[in-house]
């Protein structure tokens, strides 16, 4: 079936069907936008954009968890979707247009298609969604892989909404030769993709962690940064060279140092979904010399501390050394963990480090090695440690793994076979299947997609708490003992500047150059997760009512409520009511089903309130550095401030030369929600 028949059958029972029974984002458009289907186009209409866009209009757009929100489920795709839900890195993808990575944030946003979305191949593709959405005042959204965790991909409670799906332009090149080290990729490139394109041409590119986010999208636009690569050559902003981009009047312009340097110095940091629809972008790439194997190495460690006095002392040793090495070569994440019992579990996770000899990894290691297993560190539960003479960049390019064998190249192309596990252990075997999904980066970037997310919060450290370790670990106690605060990343990786002869030293662009928050210029450290289990196999949009399959609903709410999820996280009172109301033999009928629900909304309440204490004790214990726009909480106080500091302002007059009718909206997003 050609595209073009596809939206002919899809579109017949249209109206009535397709998001009707969806509830869920609280992005309001504003009323502005059409939102209802009185001003709705007729389906002539629609067909006339299809016609101009060559079929690609796509309409009744499917959600990956759709079986299980619009009831009843005759052939048990619920039930099989939602066991499958983590068992593919781009299970967001292979929904298309209507996938995203996350299903929802507790009170903040679930994700919802838009009714119709344009597949966008072309930056003429874009032009004409853009038009069609002005001329009838429809809301634009625009989305590329997906992964955006504050919902700025997903649509509208009501799915009034065109999405500009970017996903499949998918073009890269190496061809300046004046510049041979710069590396242009389309607006749909995932980083998968990007890391293995430049490897193969001897680079290295600077991207996220996750393979399956885009290289292109709303990590460069929104600051990204790489945890496991260091920060030797700066994070995306410091990298990104020039862009192209469709504006909201329709023109296609270049935003360089040259060419529209206000629209370029905007999208070093701005955020992505606000300042136009950008159709490729271009990098500057690195000599991959000082990350491959033979120039990294890693540090994996265990240690658990019975009291916070204990977690202090640790805390106050590992900034000591951090203090004392050579920043620019290092990456990686520690881990921090509160358990049941009051302990505080502590793991390098692992700590990254390049561009050195092995003799020097190993000396500097073992200042750090040598006084975890002494009798001066008092978490001497689970001591151990792991060094590697191994690296991110040949067994996995910055953070995603190994460039796959040329023939199952083609088969990470076709995105939906890949989701199919049967289909790949038919070709591949087990063993095969295995290896093949096994690349991804870690198991909580695997854990992550599908999740609907409790709480979230995120914070930059200047670097120049180094100077005075006690205190800096002092920090962390306060911040360990916080009610919420049950488990958090801290990034060495994900920062950009380092501590050196007694100075704090920004690397890669200056403070000027780039719109992200001034603050971070400055960071050494990143923090980031917080609450345990902010993740949880769990959507508020899936209706608990007689529509559903009883055995369905038994499986999901225990899972929700007891096995990795919301009401452990939420505290005691909370985790026996849950063992009590949701456990498989208190399952038995729709009534328990019910009652089971409004305990892990109670859970969810519990969370929600936590989040604000998490909040309010990072801004309290590094006042004015900042939270990450990419990974922060949806209700982020003060969010203009917190995300751009004295940026702001400039962003905004940009925001509205650039896109004077404020047609491009998102969450959180500059010129928006004012
Ligand atoms: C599993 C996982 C791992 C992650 N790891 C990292 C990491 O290591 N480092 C890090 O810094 N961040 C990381 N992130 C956060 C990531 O940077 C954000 O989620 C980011 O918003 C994803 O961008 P996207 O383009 O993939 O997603 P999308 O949801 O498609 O887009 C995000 C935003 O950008 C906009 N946008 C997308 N494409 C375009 C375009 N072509 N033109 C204009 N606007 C566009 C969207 O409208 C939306 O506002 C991770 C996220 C996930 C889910």
């Amino acid at each position: 079936m050609n595209t073009n028949n596809k939206f002919l059958l899809i579109c017949a029972g249209l109206i009535s069907a397709s998001a009707g029974n969806l509830r869920g984002s609280s992005f309001t458009a504003p009323s502005s936008f059409c939102s209802d289907t009185g001003c709705w186009p007729d389906i002539h209409t629609w067909q006339q954009l299809n016609t101009t866009v060559g079929g690609k209009l796509e309409g009744d757009l499917a959600s990956p968890i759709y079986a299980c929100i619009s009831p009843p489920d005759q052939q048990g795709q619920c039930s099989e979707q939602w066991a499958n839900v983590h068992s593919s890195p781009f299970w967001a993808q292979v929904w298309g247009a209507g996938g995203s990575n996350s299903v929802g944030y507790n009170k903040g946003w679930n994700a919802v298609p838009t009714k119709f979305a344009v597949v966008c191949h072309s930056a003429e593709d874009i032009q004409a969604a853009i038009k069609f959405a002005v001329e009838h005042n429809i809301r634009p959204v625009i989305k590329g892989a997906g992964h955006d965790y504050l919902g700025r991909s997903s649509g509208p409670e009501d799915g009034f909404a065109l999405t500009i799906y970017t996903f499949w332009m998918k073009d890269m090149s190496f061809d300046d030769e004046m510049n041979p080290e710069l590396m242009t990729v389309g607006a749909g490139v995932i980083w998968e993709d990007a890391y293995r394109f430049a490897l193969d041409h001897g680079r290295m590119v600077i991207g996220g962690g996750c393979p399956s986010v885009g290289a292109a999208g709303g990590w460069a636009m929104g600051g990204g940064m790489s945890d496991v690569l260091g920060k030797m050559v700066g994070h995306g902003v410091d990298n990104m060279m020039s862009a192209k981009v469709v504006l909201a009047n329709g023109t296609l312009v270049t935003a360089s140092k040259e060419e529209n340097p206000r629209l370029y110095w905007a999208l070093r940091g701005g955020g992505g979904g606000t300042f136009g629809v950008l159709t490729e972008l271009t990098w500057k790439t690195h000599d991959a010399e000082p990350w491959k194997k033979h120039n990294s190495m890693m540090l994996e460690f265990n240690a658990k501390c019975t009291s916070a006095d204990d977690f202090a002392t640790f805390m106050k040793s590992l900034w000591s050394w951090y203090g004392s090495v050579s920043q620019r070569n290092y990456g990686g994440t520690v881990k921090v963990s509160k358990d049941d019992d009051g302990s505080i579990s502590i793991s390098g996770d692992p700590i990254t480090s390049f561009n050195m000899t092995q003799q020097e990894h190993t000396k500097q290691y073992t200042k750090l090695t040598d006084w975890i297993i002494s009798d001066a560190n008092p978490c001497q539960q689970n001591v151990e440690y792991t060094l590697m003479n191994d690296t991110l960049l040949d067994s996995r390019p910055n953070g995603a793994r190994a460039a796959y064998p040329s023939e199952w190249i083609a088969l990470t192309q076709d995105i939906p076979s890949y989701s199919n596990t049967s289909a790949l252990e038919q070709q591949f075997g087990k063993e095969g299947t295995d290896f093949l999904l096994s690349k991804w980066y870690g198991t909580t970037n695997q854990d992550e997609v599908f999740t609907f997310w409790s709480a979230y919060n995120s914070r930059f450290v200047n670097a120049s708490e180094f100077a005075d370790p006690e205190t800096l670990a002092a920090k962390f106690k306060q911040l360990a003992m916080t009610p919420g605060a049950e488990t958090f990343t801290i990034s060495l990786g994900k920062a950009e500047a380092v501590w050196e002869d007694g100075q704090v030293k920004t690397i890669g662009a200056t403070v000027d150059e780039v719109s992200t928050h001034p603050a971070i210029r400055d960071s050494g450290l990143f923090l980031n997760g917080f609450m345990r289990s902010g993740m949880t196999d769990y959507s508020p949009m899936i209706p608990v009512d007689e529509t559903q399959d009883l055995a369905f609903l038994k499986d999901y709410l225990h899972r929700a409520a007891t096995k990795e999820s919301a009401c452990p996280a939420a505290g005691q009172q909370h985790a026996a009511a849950a063992t009590a109301k949701c456990s498989t033999e208190a399952l038995v009928d729709l009534a328990a089903a019910k009652a089971c629900n409004e305990v892990i909304q109670q859970c969810f309440d519990a969370l929600h309130e936590l989040e604000f204490v998490v909040m309010d004790k990072l801004a309290d214990l590094w006042p004015g550095m900042g939270a990450y726009p990419n990974e922060a909480s949806y209700f982020q106080k003060d969010w203009r401030t917190e995300f751009w500091g004295g940026n702001y302002a400039k962003l905004e007059k940009i925001k509205k030369e650039v896109d004077p009718a404020n047609l491009f909206q998102c969450h959180h997003c500059v010129g928006s929600e004012e």
